[in-house]
């Protein structure tokens, strides 16, 4: 494991790599266990017994959620774990059970919206397909394993304006009848159990039974800019938090209780077996514990740094921001605040973290949405909730959230990396 703290062009190829090697939320929980047992991590079977012992290293799976921890030197009702939260999954278009379709000598898959995507990004975009699939074997037996078509197979094409000539004023979407994307050109319905089947080199008798499948744009993320300012590139929100708590534990050469809690479906509220509102966390936290007071003793010593991107403030809308509280891109991760608790933050995790800053020279900004508008909410206010953790709610500001393209700046990433990497060493 690489203790050294990473240079920001380090940090920027590693994050491009990972972006790009993480096209579903199983995909980013495969990128990340592979560094981690890299970097010493055992996996640890929640079915089984666990023997953590102090400086263990270790990390648990559920599907598209992961958590990865390290077992303090100190008793752990003396000091409380400081936890570092992400999400794993980006809004996107998820395959239905029965997609095919055949209209006009045009297969097509038809698709559900997961989350609250912009769609109008989606359409004329070298589309791929990747996911995980159950598999049963002649003899019954059930395995899964992910699939990444690393290919553009489909496309969604627009209408040309000449058909509909207020296009650039009033187009909706109509997410039905208008997304369903082309896969083929002939005159038989695709049939993708068994193009997934061809995919996975299964053998004659293996059989698809189910799978979980979604669209994702092929183009790859990049440095942008004519200085190179910004990074472009799709599921920035939120795989940009997963990949900053990753590298910040893997090179902060924690003597303390760190754990990075990385979940799905918080783009879809969270509430799932595997989702910051279930009980995964709790479950994991619990089993650290030696008894129900060390547990209780050590949550109200515990904070979680839950780290979520932040609007940066849009050149051409700038009057969608409160005057005081735009953050910009390049000048440094965002405090999140809102008084109704739509984020967690409080003075007190607020001064904290400002002190982890200060102590790294990173500058940071603060977001509060404009009073005559509705507040976003994401992880922090769930895990609090649930947990009774003191909690802040932070990330790197970027434009266009919820895009099939995102844009960040290329230097905020790293600023949140160096505070994080301090935080989960204790100093
Ligand atoms: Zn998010």
């Amino acid at each position: 494991m690489s203790l050294k703290k990473l240079s920001l062009q380090e940090f920027n190829d590693g994050l491009l790599a990972f972006l790009n090697a993480s096209p579903t939320p199983f995909h980013a929980v495969a990128t990340m266990a592979a560094r981690l047992n890299e970097a010493g991590f055992t996996l640890l079977d929640e079915r089984q017994d666990w023997d953590c012992q102090p400086a263990g290293k270790h990390y648990v799976v559920r599907d598209g959620s992961i958590i990865a921890f390290t077992v303090g030197e100190q008793p752990l009702a003396n000091e409380g774990w400081r936890l570092f939260g992400a999400h794993t999954d980006s809004p996107c278009l998820k395959v239905k059970p029965r997609p095919e379709l055949l209209k006009q000598g045009v297969a097509q898959l038809g698709v559900e919206v997961y989350g609250g995507a912009l769609l109008n990004p989606w359409f004329d975009r070298d589309l791929s397909l990747a996911g995980r699939v159950y598999i049963q074997s002649t003899t019954g037996e059930l395995t899964s394993q992910l699939v990444d078509f690393s290919r553009s197979v489909a496309t969604i094409p627009s209408l040309a304006i000449h058909l509909d000539r207020e296009a650039n004023n009033e187009r909706k979407v109509n997410p039905q009848t208008d997304l369903p994307p082309a896969v083929l050109l002939g005159e038989e319905k695709s049939d993708l159990r068994q193009l997934l089947a061809v995919e996975l080199g299964l053998s004659a008798g293996d059989q698809v039974l189910d799978y979980e499948l979604c669209f994702y744009d092929r183009q790859a993320a990049a440095i942008c800019g004519l200085k190179g300012d910004f990074i472009s590139g799709a599921r920035l929100d939120n795989l940009l938090s997963c990949y900053i708590g990753l590298q910040a534990l893997l090179t902060s050469d924690s003597q303390g209780h760190a754990v990075l809690v990385c979940t799905d479906h918080e783009e879809v509220g969270s509430k799932s077996a595997t989702g910051a509102d279930g009980p995964f966390l709790s479950r994991v936290l619990e089993r650290l514990a030696p008894d129900r007071v060390a547990f209780s003793k050590a949550l109200v010593q515990s904070w979680l740094v839950s780290a979520d991107n932040a609007h940066a403030i849009h050149p051409n809308f700038a009057d969608r921001h409160d005057g005081n509280h735009g953050p910009k891109l390049n000048a440094g991760p965002v405090i999140k605040l809102n008084a109704n608790q739509r984020y967690a933050t409080s003075d007190e995790t607020a001064a904290r973290f400002r002190q982890l800053a200060a102590a790294e020279n990173v500058p940071l900004q603060d977001f509060v949405v404009r009073t005559d508008l509705g507040c976003g909410s994401t992880i922090g206010p769930i895990t609090a909730g649930r947990l009774g953790v003191k909690t802040i709610d932070v990330g790197v500001p970027q434009w266009a959230m919820h895009s099939i393209r995102e844009t960040a700046g290329s230097l905020d990433s790293e600023m949140l990396y160096r505070i994080t990497r301090r935080f989960f060493a204790g100093s």
